[in-house]
């Protein structure tokens, strides 16, 4: 048996044109472009979408917690990156890229 992998369809609600129509500007317009509202008057008809799906789910992240997160990331990566070139992680190895101290000499100081 085959199985069927389907995309789960987009709801008819997204799909749907949200166009309405002011009476006093005798205007057709798509409320999710518009923000809701007629862009002649500023009439805003009532359970009119104010963006696109995808617009929608966006403005729905707070983006500042999100950079903020981001920076602390960021941050963190750049002083692990400055510790380990100064030697301050407490690993028994060398910095990366830098002299090896536990195989990097084949053969010791050799006596006369
Ligand atoms: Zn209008």
């Amino acid at each position: 048996m085959i199985a069927r992998l389907r995309l789960p369809r987009s709801s008819p609600r997204v799909r749907r044109s949200a166009r309405a129509y002011c009476e006093a500007d005798n205007w057709s317009f798509d409320s999710r472009y518009t923000q809701g509202k007629c862009p002649i008057c500023g009439w805003q008809p009532e359970g009119a979408p104010n963006a696109p799906g995808w617009l929608a789910l966006v403005n729905r992240v707070d983006w500042q917690i999100v950079g903020l997160f981001l920076l602390v990331d960021v941050l963190f990566l750049l002083g692990l990156v400055v510790a380990n070139a100064a030697g301050l992680l407490p690993v028994g190895h060398p910095p990366l890229g830098g002299p090896s101290t536990l195989g990097g000499v084949a053969s010791g100081v050799r006596g006369p």
